[in-house]
């Protein structure tokens, strides 16, 4: 049966559902597969006419034991999963008119509209399953630049074995944003809106690690997370680059390339594990805003945190793309001892330099970009007035990469991930369209219906925040499951 390990070397390997319910492995590592299964071009051929769902039982099936998840039930929740879908394709591909044989991925027509919901969804509803079966509760616990917070809260609202709190920096998410959380009215779901976060939501996460290194309170409240530190958000996005390349060649073999606009890299991390297992991708393009976190790692071998700058593609305002660790595990032939190494001098230092060699092994296949809010308005506008399509600012970025890198791309078939819907960001629309009144493409009726419900929110200060949540927290725990 495949197990799971700390790409840390840390710990007893487990099996997937424990890595699933335990979220970091036990020396603060992420869990991977022990090995990754590979796949060939006769598994493509035979995975060509698939639907996505019908796919992502395929490739889940190659990390899931049967003795663990049943055929029937996997099929179950996957089901369950996607069927509050807006396109019966799940994710609809948009071939570009401007540019040749480019393609727009559009991951954002899940219920919350954005890729977040293409992950969460199976993630959680994998968790409630296991809970149910188990007959147990877990608090989940995420931190969120705009989009993981109302994926996790949609997808847990009203499940009784769950209860989420999701923790968002006050004024650097978009209103439209902070109101799909905060006007949900389940009473397991607990939005808590930081003011002054200095470090956006990175600075969230840190707080998170203190509550998980307070082992009587983890204990306590049973606390998991579901950010993309968890296995199971990775492995659920390997599908969708499977699911692109084979919708979009000519041919079982021909190799593709993909743009993914990054912050985290735990999207990127899915596409090169995809590649690591066999599907025929040339390049992957690490397509950053102006926090260049990834760009200074492909481009310069650093891997470093700098000041976070606030811009219009604020899910992507993120400083520490930690996912990077766990594909690094692999391009370096499983060397935990090394990864640990450097995951340790970050955490001390906040900088690892990386040595030429490890720098020319890990960058092969990738490309990167550092797009300016100028350039992203740039192409927004480009694309709505030369072919009448809206791109949110996210997929603007993955976009524009590519424009930058166009010579070295030629030749081969290019998707871009689109990993938002427009009308989560209606301010940078009016902003790069230079009109007063919404086009109807940037509206979606969700956010519309948000505005009619009252706020529901725990607010406070991050200085306070790590004392306040543990109050708040237990004050919940002890009232709902403590009598
Ligand atoms: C989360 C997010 C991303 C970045 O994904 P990572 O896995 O963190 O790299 C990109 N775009 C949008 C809209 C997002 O919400």
């Amino acid at each position: 049966m495949l197990q799971f390990v700390s790409n840390k070397g840390g710990g007893e390997p487990v099996d997937f559902e424990t890595a699933i319910l335990d979220g970091f492995a036990v020396d603060g590592g992420l869990y991977v597969p022990e090995t990754l299964p590979q796949i060939t071009h006769n598994h493509l051929k035979k995975w060509k006419d698939l639907s996505y769902v019908d796919l992502a039982f395929e490739i889940l099936s190659l990390f899931i034991d049967r003795s663990i998840i049943s055929e029937k039930d996997l099929k179950k929740i996957l089901q369950l999963s996607y069927a509050p879908f807006e396109k019966h394709e799940i994710i609809p591909l948009y071939p570009l008119q401007s540019r040749k044989d480019t393609y727009v991925m559009e991951l954002f027509h899940g219920p919350t509209i954005s890729f977040k919901d293409v992950g969460l969804a199976f993630l959680v509803n994998l968790v409630n399953f296991f809970l149910e079966r188990k007959n147990e509760h877990l608090t989940l616990v995420v931190a969120t630049t705009g989009d993981t917070g109302p994926a996790t809260a949609y997808f847990a609202a009203g499940k009784s074995n769950l209860d989420a709190w999701v923790l968002y920096p006050k004024g650097l998410i978009t209103e439209e944003q902070e109101r799909q959380m905060t006007t949900l009215q389940q009473s397991n779901i607990h939005p808590v809106g930081v003011a002054n976060c200095p470090d956006g939501g990175d600075d969230l996460d840190l707080v998170i690690s203190k509550l998980y290194a307070n082992t009587a309170f983890k204990e306590k409240l049973k606390l998991s997370s579901v950010n993309s530190i968890n296995w199971g958000r990775v492995m659920m996005q390997t599908v969708h680059y499977f699911y692109g390349y084979l919708q979009v060649v000519n041919q079982i073999g021909e190799e593709i390339n993909f743009s993914v606009p990054s912050g985290g890299f735990g999207n990127l991390c899915a596409g090169a594990l995809a590649r690591e297992m066999g599907l025929p991708i040339k390049y992957l393009v690490a397509a950053n805003n102006k926090n260049a976190c990834l760009h200074r790692i492909f481009s310069e071998g650093r891997f470093s945190k700098d000041k976070i700058h606030e811009t219009v593609s604020s899910a992507i305002d993120i400083l520490i793309p930690f996912n990077f660790w766990r594909f690094l595990y692999f391009r370096m032939n499983k060397d935990a001892n090394k990864v640990k190494k450097w995951m340790d001098t970050f955490k001390d230092t906040g900088l690892v330099e990386f040595d030429k060699e490890t720098f020319e092994t890990y960058k092969k296949g990738f490309l990167s970009n550092s797009s300016n809010d100028i350039e992203t308005l740039d192409t927004i506008h480009e694309i709505y007035k030369n072919e009448d399509y809206l791109l949110d600012p996210h997929g603007a970025v993955s976009l524009h990469a590519t424009d930058v890198l166009k010579n070295k791309l030629e030749g081969n078939k290019l998707i871009c991930l689109a990993t938002a819907h427009p009308a989560k960001f209606p301010n940078v629309i009016q902003k790069a369209l230079k009109i007063n009144k919404l086009p109807k493409n940037a509206t979606h009726f969700s956010i519309n219906e948000a505005k009619r419900f009252c706020e529901k929110v725990h607010l406070c200060d991050h200085q306070y925040l790590e004392e306040a949540l543990i109050h708040a927290m237990e004050t919940n725990w002890d009232l709902t499951k403590g009598k």
